[in-house]
């Protein structure tokens, strides 16, 4: 509890932990830390090991960035040898306030992917058919021409939504938005239907922020459906802070089908059959309900109770006590006894639950990020039944409670904003999927077939569909048919699966190799980090004046940024077209913007208070985060819906309009309250936490209207005699999808992942430890080895969704370290995959690739997965009704079968359970929901 204590300032936010930024006295975690202090960063002095006995110096010059193996935005110091100028490791950095010093395996496992001797190293071009594995060296510049050229072909021909960016992680928070705005397309396309979006939804309805910042500094229960999370997104800095509160005495209950890392350090794991949690979280509402212990004067303030009655109790007295009634009634069947028989969980976890979360009241955190919600049709509706819990507990945006996201999250840009695009690409925001949330990216290849569409310029930038979707067989098909995608461009610093397909393969900087900007909701705080291309800093020290991050990389490995705007300058060379403007050098006009110019006119207009903090360490703002790598943002604080109002609601700022109608509005300027005072509340149509969503009510969805449990598709009731269901969503803490092949540390640790089965299962099907299985889903099968453990809910498999890379060709297309070569047959439609060899030693200008000891690289299942959009977020629904039985005669371990004719048969069956727009208004989209690249309100309508 000292330790504890320390950390709290004594400023007017006497509660929050103490920044340990640059500004901050030397306190709190980091004076425990062995990283150097920011004054010893130029010249930091350690024995040399290799030296000894002789007590040798070794000068090290640290030098900050953000890691990028994952979205956490960590920092990290690059040790860089003062007498070589190379990097000798990676550290935390100490005055990052979200990452506090610390980093999970991955960050400093970015040495590995910086010398990884199969980088990609020069710009590439097809030179034999598509996926034939055949490319020549090409230069920047002829690839800048001809992908222009292209784009200026599509643009005059009218066929903006040609062009298409299609992201995996993004790094960064606005760089890309604003140059497809700035081109004029709708263009932006993203993994997050694979990812997060169901969740998102669920959150969004509820408070217009789609997603929490559970505040774990303060709290004192913590509720996780989310091990996902912890063991991958935010695994460091939300991991950390758990950790803490557990040590400053919160308990942690984890709710996961399997035991989770995150799981094992918990106080209670509840493990529900996969899809049934909301019933239990709907429970735990009725008995808080049912025992009084609600806060009853948060929602009386905060939920819309009265437009809930107006549509549901249109003959009653319209009183908050009615409400309160009808509340109870509307959960009344989740008594224990029924969520017992749901989750196939003891009936007893109801009253502990429930107990925890009553105890905590306000200090209530909890978090939920795909896991569940990312599984199960309906899963959006677990996270508002998650939701309902911090309502009913007033734990909203409350100390060691849950704030919406946005609130600690901060995103400066350029002052020139270009105007918001006027088209709406049907590709990326197909009407059957009105309330999607966000782009229906995994259905690309159906898309393009059914509409008959092609793509002029198809960007993947570090996206990596054929492995990472599900169905990649038909991406493969897209991908290969020159009629749907003209030419497809792989931004991507390694090869990967996707990339054996493209027309031209662009090695970009990895994390160290680029500057990005970052922010994220870590904690109850804000913050930006930098991250800055280590090599290019440390020239510029030495007192060189480097213009472009080309040339300081190894090879001709190119800064995406710079990529980007010398490509949009390559579009519109002569500013014509009103595009390169956005991008044009105000210092000296007609050449493009330097990232220096670019990043210096942020930092020094659009982040408040750095300008200041700089000045008092006599430097520029730029100077500044070159220096320290990171910013605390000063923090607005919580409760913010208490505030006074000084704006209206978002939802009339964005869309000019409510986008419902019929229901009560909150006065311009605020939300009313008893005394007359306008507050400013939430962003939601109604200003207030929205039980009721009245946008589900008027966009089709009456059934889904409150907090409600909607039966999965792999419910137990929904299976048939010998079906099981299959979890293949979670992450392995020392992972991340195919960002992490390029790591042999990571992957000496992790290459396998077999598939979990209970011992009653192993027992039942004949299955036995180590031994190979057949996994049988509705498109085909894949062969995996089996772990027989107790960690996973009997009737239920589970395997890790980061193994099983590969590639067709021996020197092309994936990382020996890392992958299978396969084999790949085909006959109408079908495809089998073989590994011909797996993962071994082999010799490279990294002696350690030799010594290469495991053998398997994994398997790729989510090949054999088809398409499953909720109707409703439009998430693909990843769990899988599956069949498993001891392997044939003939199977070999990482064998893959898929028959691409089922997985449209599939796909068709769930468009079927789709109501698509035009919505009220004649809307595709309620306008008050928000997109990544928001175009104009005319743009909604059909
Ligand atoms: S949590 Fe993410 S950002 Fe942080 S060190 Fe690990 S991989 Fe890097």
């Amino acid at each position: 509890m000292a330790e504890r204590e320390r950390q709290r300032g004594s400023g007017p936010e006497a509660s929050r932990p103490a920044s340990p930024g640059p500004e901050a006295p030397r306190q709190g975690p980091w004076e425990l830390s062995v990283a150097p202090p920011p004054e010893r960063w130029d010249d930091w002095v350690e024995w040399d090991a290799s030296a000894w006995p002789e007590r040798r110096e070794r000068h090290f010059q640290c030098i900050p960035t953000i890691c990028f193996n994952c979205e956490s935005a960590c920092g990290l110091l690059a040790f860089v040898d003062k007498a070589t100028g190379s990097i000798a490791r990676f550290e935390g950095n100490p005055v990052h306030p979200g990452s506090r010093g610390r980093v999970c395996a991955k960050g400093p496992a970015t040495l590995n992917q910086i010398r990884d001797p199969e980088r990609i190293l020069y710009p590439l071009r097809r030179s034999g058919p598509r996926g034939s594995g055949q490319f020549v060296r090409t230069t920047w510049q002829e690839a800048l021409q001809d992908i222009a050229e292209r784009i200026r072909a599509a643009f005059d021909a009218g066929r903006h939504d040609g062009v298409m960016y299609h992201v995996g992680r993004p790094g960064d928070d606005h760089f890309a938005t604003r140059m497809l705005q700035a081109w004029g397309v709708d263009g932006h396309n993203s993994h997050t239907n694979v990812c997060s979006s169901s969740a998102r939804l669920g959150y969004a309805l509820w408070m217009g922020a789609d997603r929490p910042s559970p505040d774990y500094h303060d709290t004192r229960f913590i509720l996780l459906l989310s091990s996902h999370l912890e063991t991958g997104h935010y695994f460091n800095p939300h991991a950390q802070r758990i950790m803490d509160a557990k040590q400053a005495g919160a308990r942690i209950a984890v709710v996961d089908t399997r035991l989770s890392n995150t799981a094992s350090h918990a106080d209670l794991w509840l493990a529900p059959w996969p899809g049934s949690e909301s019933a239990l979280l709907l429970g735990v509402a009725r008995e808080l309900l049912r025992t009084g212990r609600w806060n009853r004067d948060f929602v009386r303030r905060w939920v819309n109770w009265r437009e809930y009655l107006a549509a549901c109790d249109p003959g009653g007295t319209g009183t908050f006590e009615r409400f309160a009634e009808r509340l109870l009634e509307e959960y009344a069947a989740f008594t224990p006894e029924f969520v017992a028989e749901e989750c196939r969980m003891p009936a007893d976890v109801v009253e502990k639950l429930a107990n925890e979360i009553a105890a905590a009241g306000t200090r209530f955190a909890s978090h939920l990020w795909r896991n569940t919600a990312s599984g199960n049709l309906g899963g959006w509706q677990v996270a508002r039944c998650l939701f309902l819990l911090h309502v009913l507990t007033g734990s909203v945006g409350t100390p060691g409670g849950v704030n919406p996201n946005t609130w600690d999250k901060f995103v400066p840009k350029p002052s020139l904003e270009p105007p918001a695009v006027g088209r709406w690409n049907e590709l990326i925001w197909p009407r059957e999927y009105p309330l999607s949330h966000y782009e229906m990216s995994f259905l690309l290849p159906h898309l393009l077939r059914e509409k008959d569409r092609k793509l002029d310029v198809y960007f993947t930038r570090v996206y990596n569909p054929v492995w990472t979707n599900p169905d990649g067989c038909s991406w493969i098909e897209m991908l290969e048919d020159e009629a749907r995608v003209g030419c497809h461009v792989a931004i991507t610093p390694i090869w990967s699966e996707t990339a054996q397909w493209a027309d031209y393969v662009l090695p970009t900087g990895l994390g160290p190799e680029r500057h990005d900007l970052m922010s994220q909701e870590t904690h109850a705080g804000t913050w930006i980090g930098f991250r800055q291309p280590i090599e290019r800093e440390r020239r510029r020290r030495a007192g060189e004046t480097p213009t472009t991050t080309l040339g300081m990389n190894p090879g001709e490995v190119w800064e995406e940024a710079e990529f980007w705007i010398a490509l949009t300058h390559a579009i519109d060379p002569d500013g014509k077209r009103g595009i390169f403007r956005y991008y044009e050098s105000k210092r000296e006009p007609g050449r493009p913007v330097t990232l220096d110019e670019y990043y210096a006119e942020i930092f020094d207009k659009a982040v408040p208070g750095l300008p200041e903090a700089a000045a008092r360490h006599g430097l520029q703002p730029l100077d500044y985060m070159r220096r320290f790598g990171a910013f605390e943002v000063p923090y607005a604080g919580q409760e913010r819906y208490e505030k006074e109002s000084a704006a209206p609601p978002a939802t009339r700022a964005a869309g000019g309009k409510p986008a419902t109608g019929g229901m009560a509005q909150p006065a311009a300027g605020g939300v009313p309250q008893d005394d007359g005072a306008l507050l400013a509340g939430f962003k939601t149509p109604t200003g207030r936490l929205e039980f009721y969503s009245p946008t589900l009510a008027e966009w089709g969805f009456p059934e889904h209207v409150l907090p409600g449990y909607v039966r999965s598709q792999v419910h137990w009731r929904n299976l048939e005699e010998g079906e099981m269901t299959l979890l293949p969503t979670f992450r392995l803490p020392t992972l991340v999808h195919t960002r992490t092949g390029n790591s042999k540390w990571l992957h000496e640790i992790s290459h396998t992942n077999p598939l979990w089965v209970h011992p009653t299962d192993a027992e039942r099907l004949g299955l036995r430890n180590g031994e190979l299985a057949r996994v049988t889903t509705r498109i085909g099968y894949f062969v995996q080895r089996v772990w027989v453990t107790e960690g996973i809910h009997p009737g239920v498999v589970g395997c890790s969704h980061h193994m099983g890379r590969w590639r067709l060709h021996r020197e092309v297309g994936g990382e020996k370290q890392c992958s299978a070569l396969v084999e790949m047959k085909r006959e109408n439609g079908r495809f089998l995959l073989r590994q011909k060899t797996g993962v071994g030693p082999f010799s490279s200008a990294d002696p350690d690739t030799s010594r290469i000891w495991w053998q398997e690289a994994g398997v790729c299942q989510n090949l054999t997965f088809p398409v499953q959009p909720d109707p409703v977020s439009g998430m693909h629904c990843w769990h899988q009704k599956v069949r498993v039985a001891p392997a044939a005669p003939g199977d070999r371990y990482g064998d893959i079968c898929v028959d691409t004719s089922k997985s449209r048969e599939v796909y068709r069956e769930w468009l079927k359970l789709t109501r698509p727009a035009p919505g009220p208004g004649g809307l595709r989209r309620p306008l008050w929901l928000n997109r990544p690249l928001r175009p104009t309100a005319e743009a909604y309508r059909c």
